[in-house]
């Protein structure tokens, strides 16, 4: 059975007091509920990860970051390797986040790279995948996501994708308060459960975490969570604020 997620990627916000102060508002807003009966993650930006951690150190949350490098160390200014957010607390890494396949310009190949490096560096990493808005309008949502997942999976093992959550976060949802509905959600989410079952087995495609996201808050998230593919939910604005996040994880249960 797969157990409910709920992550909260804080993307550039924040700073080193009001990470602090809202990672502690989730932990004793969620303490009944999160590991126990939902996994959480907080996917704070690079430099509040050491802060976020010492928070989270008696707390069932798990820790994320928001990229990945897929060297191991050496001359690559600016960038963080596995083993690097490893050794600071990190189970889970973003990868193909659409702000970084859209505004940064990565590439699926960039992706899978991050994907792999990610797995052979023990980190869980969560495959961000989704269609812009005209491709939805030109029907190639499909297309797109398949296209995204085969190739951030190209390469691994059952075994090895085993490790992945796939969060579908449809770009036009993203940021600009359009969520996309339960059943335009539910219909892609059932689609790339169906595409792992191909590209693996039925045992791996039924076991895959398949999150949503795009504007999720808490008057949605019960019914979008409601759905039989969606799994949990990456959330981005509504992680912000305790009260909204802890609302989110609540609805999970
Ligand atoms: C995200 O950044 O992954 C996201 C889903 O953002 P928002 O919830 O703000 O749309």
């Amino acid at each position: 059975m797969r157990k409910p997620f709920v992550a909260g990627n804080w993307k550039m916000n924040t700073n080193s007091h009001s990470s602090v102060e809202l990672v502690n508002g989730i932990v004793s807003g969620s303490s009944e509920v999160a590991g126990e009966k939902v996994h959480v993650a907080v996917i704070p930006p690079f430099v509040y990860l050491q802060c976020v951690a010492k928070a989270l150190s008696t707390a069932s949350i798990a820790l994320g970051a928001q990229d990945i490098y897929y060297e191991q160390k050496g001359a690559f200014t600016g960038e963080i390797s596995a083993s690097m957010l490893k050794d600071i607390g990190c189970t889970y890494v973003l990868c193909g986040h659409s702000e970084r396949r859209h505004v940064i310009g990565e590439t699926d190949e960039l992706v899978n790279k991050k994907v792999t490096a990610a797995i052979a560096g023990g980190l869980l990493p969560i495959l961000c995948v989704g269609e812009l808005i005209e491709e939805r309008k030109a029907s190639k949502t499909e297309e797109v996501v398949t296209r995204q997942i085969k190739k951030g999976l190209a390469g691994l093992s059952a075994e090895k994708a085993s490790a992945v959550t796939i969060a579908y976060e449809p770009v036009w949802a993203i940021g600009t308060g359009l969520t996309a509905t339960p059943q335009q959600a539910q219909e892609t989410q059932a689609l790339i459960r169906k595409l792992l079952g191909e590209i693996y087995d039925s045992e791996l495609a039924g076991e895959t975490r398949i999150l949503y996201g795009g504007s999720a808050k808490a008057n949605n998230a019960a019914e979008l969570m409601g759905q039989e593919d969606v799994d949990g939910l990456l959330v981005g604005g509504a992680s912000l604020q305790a009260d909204d996040f802890v609302a989110i994880i609540q609805a999970a249960v």
